[in-house]
């Protein structure tokens, strides 16, 4: 599904050249639930932007279900973020003005999906994440740990093909961290390919492989089942 080769990203500043990430090889199966580990600044967040669309790469290709996405138009790249890629990040970014409803839906609009068919994806989204009885509520009135349910409701609701999640449970105490981790467990079981970057080597655990990097490096790659 995924399949990165040769990847290197390297960021210019000023006269510092940064390798934040170096010759990449990774395949990505169908249903693969990939941990991506490794210390403060190895480049896990730059490779989920680069794997996300969010970024694009110095060097290296990138298919994305067969087709070769980094040459795209920043336009069509934006489209197949669109339609095919879920984010949740650590700190939840919903829209705050917008209702819990609405910023599952938001996503969906972008992509011209009709309003009936959007409405139902919603609630069917908010039923999987046990918050369709917050449908009205602002995000400001509820919690952390309901706030990233949502997240992971508006990241899914579409059915992407690739889930990325950087630090899923970084900004949430332990219960509703394990909340969102039996989430992404059950999202998993329905399919789901999931890529998830993480400090918690008992999260890492739940995962299906570990992908270890250093200075821009895989280092280790642990499948697991
Ligand atoms: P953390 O665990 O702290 O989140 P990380 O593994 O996610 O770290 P990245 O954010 O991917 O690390 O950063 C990898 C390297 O690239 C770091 O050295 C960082 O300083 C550099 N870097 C990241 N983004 C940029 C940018 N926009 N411009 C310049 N350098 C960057
Ligand atoms: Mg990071």
């Amino acid at each position: 599904l995924i399949h990165l080769d040769g990847l290197t990203k390297v960021f210019e500043t000023e006269d510092v050249e940064t390798h934040a990430l170096s010759n990449i090889h990774l395949n990505v199966r169908k249903g693969e639930w990939v941990a991506i580990v490794g210390p403060s600044g190895s480049g896990k967040s730059t490779l989920l932007a680069v794997l996300g669309l969010l970024d694009t790469a110095t060097r290296g290709a990138y298919l994305l279900d067969g087709r070769s996405v980094l040459d795209l138009s920043a336009t069509d790249r934006a489209l197949v973020r669109n339609r095919h890629i879920g984010f949740i990040f650590q700190s939840f970014n919903l829209i705050g003005d917008l209702t819990v409803f609405e910023n599952v839906e938001l996503p969906l609009t972008y992509r011209g999906m009709p309003a009936a068919e959007r409405k139902q994806r919603v609630e069917r989204a908010l039923e999987k994440v046990g918050m369709a009885h917050r449908a009205r509520h602002m995000p400001g009135q509820l919690s952390g740990g309901q706030q990233q349910r949502v997240a992971v409701a508006r990241a899914v609701a579409g059915d992407p093909l690739i889930l990325l999640a950087d630090e899923p449970t970084g900004n949430l105490d332990s219960k509703n961290g394990e909340a969102v981790m039996q989430l992404l467990t059950e999202l998993h079981k329905g399919g789901a390919t999931i890529c998830m970057v993480t400090h918690d080597p008992a999260h890492a655990r739940v995962a299906t492989r570990t992908v270890s990097l250093f200075d821009g490096r895989i280092v280790q790659d642990e499948q697991r089942r």
